[in-house]
């Protein structure tokens, strides 16, 4: 489904990423680790066409991410769901109405709206939550409308950016254990960021290691939390 074909990235002399390969097949439940600064959200960035690479390339279904024509960028970014640290979620609107924008920009209709955002709030806990506003909502339920709103239009890939970077451990097992759901029980592709192996904790990702420009594969992953295992 996707691959990462000597993909380079410099901002200015700095290489952040240095001919980076590798492939996610579709259905696939990839994490990337990388401490801070080791170039997770620039990844990211290339990924959701918002950035271009140095050099190399991504693809997608063997169409070139950066060499999307705009109407295939937009109906690229409507078959992606994407989830960042900060949830940046609209303040002033509930969080259905968070949730239902994603189908109106899409011109769903009123009954569309209602039976999909209801479903998916529901599959992510937080039906009884839909007529709050997000400041009355703890980080862990914000992170959960984000990943709603990321999925209301049954996205094939998700891709989430250090989803729990700012969620205590046990919120941070909470979604990491959501974002799995959603893999195996709608086949969506997943690929989540981090520098925190509690994410992967109780989880069995296909682990990544980003470290100075180059990914790793980490074919015998140990989580560090269950080192006497
Ligand atoms: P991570 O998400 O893993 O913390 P980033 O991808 O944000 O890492 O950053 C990797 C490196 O690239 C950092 O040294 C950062 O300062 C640098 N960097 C990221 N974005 C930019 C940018 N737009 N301009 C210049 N340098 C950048
Ligand atoms: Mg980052």
């Amino acid at each position: 489904m996707l691959r990462f074909i000597k993909l380079t990235k410099n901002y200015g002399i700095q290489t952040v990423l240095d001919e980076v390969d590798f492939e996610i097949a579709s259905g696939e439940f990839v994490s990337i680790l990388g401490v801070s600064g080791s170039g997770k959200s620039t990844l990211i960035s290339l990924l959701i066409g918002a950035e271009k690479p140095t050099s190399g390339r991504i693809e997608i279904d063997r169409l070139v991410i950066e060499n999307l024509s705009s109407s295939e960028m937009q109906s690229y970014r409507q078959k992606i769901g994407v989830v960042f640290q900060d949830f940046k979620l609209l303040e002033k609107k509930t969080v259905f109405e968070n949730v239902a924008f994603v189908l109106e920009v899409c011109g769903a209709s009123n009954s569309e709206i209602e039976v999909q955002v209801g479903s998916i709030l529901r599959r992510v806990g937080l039906s009884a939550m839909s007529h709050k506003f997000p400041h009355q909502l703890s980080g862990g339920e914000q992170q959960r409308v984000a990943i709603a709103r990321a999925l209301v239009h049954s996205p094939r890939l998700l891709i989430a950016d250090e989803p729990t970077g700012n969620l205590d451990p046990e919120n941070t097992i909470e979604i990491a254990k959501l974002l799995q759901k959603f893999n195996r029980e709608d086949k969506v592709t997943v690929i989540v960021t981090t520098h925190d192996p509690m994410l992967l904790q109780n989880i069995a990702p296909r682990v990544l290691r980003l470290e100075h420009g180059k990914i790793h594969e980490e074919k015998h992953w140990k989580n560090p939390l269950h080192e006497d295992d």
